[in-house]
C-alpha cells in the first residue's frame, strides 16, 4: 500500500491489478482516483459521476460499483497542499497505484514553472499514447455533409518529435553553436540554416514509434477494426517520419504476422486487418472526402495533434471529444478541452467530453455493458434536443439545459 502525505484512500473497494503490459484484473468494486479539475471541472465531474454511477448500477444490478477517490491537481491542490503545489506527489502515486483514473481540465498555472500540468502528468508517468476516438452523435451540428461516416480512433505518439521541447532561440549562443556544429558535419547546412534561425530538434526512434504503433494494432485486433493507417510526412522527412512508417510495417510483420495484411497485397475481400500508410496532407483530404475508409490511425506527435482537433471539429467540436493518455500499465482519461474559466460554477458547460472519456474508461476496464448504456443515453438525449448551450445555439428547436440537467436526462434515457 502506497503512503500518502494528505490523502486517505476510500475504505471500501479494491485495486485494479496490473498483471503485465495491457493485462489487468478488474474487481467488481474498483477504486478510481479522479481529479475534479479547474474552472468548469467541478460541474463536469459531478455530471460525469451521475451518469457513470447510474450506468454501472443499471448494467450490473448493483453487483458492480466504482469507488471514487478524489485526488488533487491545479487550484484545488494549491488550497490543500500549499503554494506552488499544483501537482502533488500524492496524485501521481495514486494514479500509479490504481492504474486507471480520470481527470477534468486543468488551467495552466501562470509562472508556476510548468509548461502545462497536462504535459507534466504525461511525462512523469511516461503515458506515451494519446488516444482519441472520434465519432458522430446523431443530431450534433457539424460543418460537413456526412459526419456519420467518421468513426476513427487516433493513436498519437506523446513523447517525441518536434514536441520534445528541444529548441534554441533565434540569436542565442546555443543556436549559433549548434549551427556551427552542423556545418562541421555537412558544409551545405550553411545555406539550409540561416544565421538568425531558431533551431528545433525532431527526435524520433524505433522504440517510441513501435510501442505506439503496437498499441494501435492491438486495439484494432481487440475491437475488430478493419484497418490501421500509419500517417506520416515521410516523403519529405525520410529518416524520422519515413522511418516511422517503415518501423510500423516492420513491427506489423514481425509481431502480428498474418493477422494483418499490407494494403498493397490485398486482392479481394479479406478478413485480416489492413495496414496502410498515408502522407499526412493527403490524410487530411481523405478524412473529409472518404472518412469511411479509415478506422485506426497511428501518428507521430505533431501530425496527431493537428489530426485530432480537425477530426473533432468534423463531428461537432471539442465539447464532445473524449481522450486518454496511456502507457501499457497506466491510463488517465480526460476531457480534451480546457477549463473554460468564464463558465466556472455556472452549471452551464457541456459535460459530454468528460462523460465520453469515462465511457472509454469503462471499455478499457471491460465494462462494455455500462459503456453501451451511457452511449444509448447520450444518443437519445441529443435526439430529444435536450442539450447544453454550446449545442443548443446551433440546433433548431433545441431546449437549452444546464450541465446537471443534461447529465440527469442521460441517466434517465439509458
Ligand atoms: P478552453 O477549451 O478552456 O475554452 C475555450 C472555449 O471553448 C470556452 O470559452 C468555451 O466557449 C468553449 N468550451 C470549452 N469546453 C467547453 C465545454 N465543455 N462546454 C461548452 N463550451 C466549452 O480553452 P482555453 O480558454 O484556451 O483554455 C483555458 C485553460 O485551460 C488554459 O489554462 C489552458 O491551458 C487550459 N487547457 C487545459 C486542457 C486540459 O486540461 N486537457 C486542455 C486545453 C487547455
Amino acid at each position: 500500500m502506497a503512503s500518502y502525505q494528505k490523502l486517505t484512500a476510500p475504505k471500501e473497494g479494491s485495486k485494479i491489478k496490473v498483471l503485465g503490459p495491457n493485462k489487468f484484473e478488474v474487481p467488481n468494486d474498483p477504486i478510481i482516483p479522479f481529479i475534479e479539475g479547474d474552472g468548469i471541472g467541478a460541474d463536469l465531474t459531478r455530471a460525469m459521476h451521475i451518469v457513470i454511477n447510474a450506468a454501472v448500477k443499471k448494467a450490473y444490478d448493483g453487483k458492480r460499483k466504482i469507488n471514487w477517490f478524489e485526488v488533487y491537481a491545479g487550484e484545488k491542490a494549491v488550497e490543500k497542499y500549499g503554494e506552488g503545489q499544483y501537482l502533488p506527489e500524492d496524485t501521481i502515486t495514486a494514479f500509479k497505484e490504481y492504474s486507471v483514473s480520470i481527470k477534468g481540465p486543468l488551467t495552466t498555472p501562470v509562472g508556476g514553472g510548468f509548461r502545462s500540468l497536462n504535459v507534466t502528468i504525461r511525462q512523469v508517468m511516461d503515458l506515451f499514447a494519446c488516444v482519441r476516438p472520434v465519432k458522430y452523435y446523431k443530431g450534433i451540428p457539424s460543418p460537413v455533409k456526412h459526419p456519420e461516416k467518421v468513426d476513427m480512433i487516433i493513436f498519437r505518439e506523446n513523447t517525441e518529435d518536434i514536441y520534445a521541447g528541444v529548441e534554441f532561440m533565434s540569436g542565442s549562443e546555443e543556436a549559433k553553436k549548434l549551427r556551427n556544429f552542423l556545418i562541421g558535419l555537412d558544409p551545405k547546412i550553411k545555406e539550409k540554416i540561416r544565421e538568425d534561425a531558431a533551431i528545433g530538434i525532431k527526435p524520433m526512434g524505433p522504440f517510441a514509434s513501435k510501442r505506439l504503433i503496437r498499441k494501435s494494432i492491438q486495439y484494432a485486433l481487440d475491437n475488430n477494426k478493419s484497418s490501421v493507417t500509419l500517417v506520416h510526412k515521410g516523403n519529405i522527412m525520410k529518416y524520422t517520419e519515413g522511418a516511422f512508417k517503415d518501423w510500423g510495417y516492420e513491427l506489423a510483420k514481425a509481431e502480428f504476422g498474418d493477422r494483418l495484411i499490407p494494403e498493397a497485397e490485398v486482392t479481394g475481400s479479406t478478413n485480416k486487418i489492413i495496414i496502410k500508410d498515408r502522407i499526412a496532407d493527403s490524410m487530411f483530404q481523405q478524412a473529409l472526402l472518404r472518412p469511411d475508409e479509415y478506422s485506426v490511425l497511428a501518428l507521430p506527435n505533431l501530425n496527431g495533434d493537428y489530426m485530432s482537433d480537425a477530426l473533432a471539429a468534423q463531428v461537432g467540436g471539442l465539447g464532445m471529444a473524449p481522450g486518454a493518455n496511456m502507457s501499457d500499465t497506466i491510463a488517465v482519461f480526460e476531457a480534451t478541452h480546457g477549463s473554460a474559466p468564464k463558465y466556472t460554477n455556472q452549471d452551464k458547460a457541456n459535460p459530454g467530453s468528460l462523460i465520453l472519456s469515462a465511457v472509454m474508461m469503462l471499455i478499457h476496464m471491460g465494462w462494455k455493458e455500462a459503456a453501451d448504456l451511457v452511449e444509448k443515453g447520450i444518443n437519445k438525449t441529443i435526439e430529444q434536443k435536450y442539450v447544453t448551450y454550446d449545442l443548443a445555439r446551433q440546433m433548431e428547436g433545441a431546449t437549452e439545459v444546464k450541465c446537471s440537467q443534461f447529465a440527469e436526462r442521460i441517466a434517465q434515457n439509458m
